[in-house]
């Protein structure tokens, strides 16, 4: 009877068991990635072009796994397969490091044409509506513009890159708290000294004016989003220019170069 008892609850711990996988894997979205990706990725993504072979896979499984997971919406714009990738590229290419980042702040990016619709009033738009993260009514969806997503991949020695600024705000939000400190990826021991770097570089960008676009010196969060920018459109150029910047977004994003 006892063993006739226990098989019973082994049974239905493997019904429950399956039904939760067949639960989540309902949730996930099913997509089918371009023919031709790795060649558009190779065309337009700057980050991916710059990986060896093995990452490069990576960063495919990465991007694969990110259109699983978070909804893509056309808003008067018809999403197209480059927009999927770069949408998904500029997602990755900050967290590219941690290799279980997950965005569970974000559901659904909307797409919008060339600029949004003109009673779209929700506050916290980023410099001249290229892009936004939702809050209140909004909480959990990003919006961005298809001609400043695809300008920020093309053009990239600009150091803009609206999707990297709008998920690098993603991962600024993460630990709770939104202000251009992510705590979830920056050692404790260094967040004082980033704040340091922020007071001190915004109070010289308002002060002597700067190479780094000066929408930066909004506040920290803005500074963050766009210091970021920065370091992964023009590494280089950043290092020369900036390199106590430089060296706490490599702590930050853990790259090696
Ligand atoms: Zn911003």
């Amino acid at each position: 009877m006892i063993i006739a008892l226990q098989s019973l609850f082994v049974l239905a711990g493997i019904i429950i068991f399956i039904l939760i996988a067949f639960k989540m894997k309902s949730d996930k979205i099913k997509i089918n990635m371009p023919e031709n990706y790795q060649e558009l990725l190779e065309d337009y993504v700057q980050f991916y072009r710059q990986l060896n072979e093995a990452d490069k896979k990576i960063f495919e499984k990465r991007i694969e796994k990110f259109l699983s997971e978070v909804k893509i919406t056309g808003v008067n714009a018809e999403v197209e397969d480059l927009d999927l990738l770069l949408i998904a590229s500029g997602a990755v290419i900050p967290v590219f490091a941690i290799s279980d980042w997950q965005y569970i702040n974000l559901q659904e990016v909307l797409l919008y044409p060339g600029s949004f619709n003109q009673d779209f009033d929700q506050g916290g738009y980023d410099r001249n509506i290229a892009g936004m993260v939702g809050t209140g009514a909004m909480q959990h969806k990003m919006i961005l513009t298809k001609w400043q997503l695809r300008q920020g991949f093309i053009n990239n020695q600009d150091a803009h890159n609206t999707a990297i600024h709008e998920f690098v705000h993603l991962v600024d939000k993460m630990d709770g708290t939104f202000d251009g400190v992510p705590e979830i990826i920056l050692e404790r021991k260094y967040v004082k000294e980033w704040k340091n770097i922020m007071d001190s570089t915004i109070w010289q960008m308002k002060t002597y004016g700067s190479d780094i676009d000066m929408y930066g010196a909004t506040n920290h969060i803005e500074f963050f989003a766009v210091v970021s920018e920065y370091f992964f459109e023009q590494p280089e150029l950043l290092k020369t220019n900036h390199p106590d910047i430089f060296t706490m977004l490599a702590r930050i994003y853990r790259t090696s170069n």
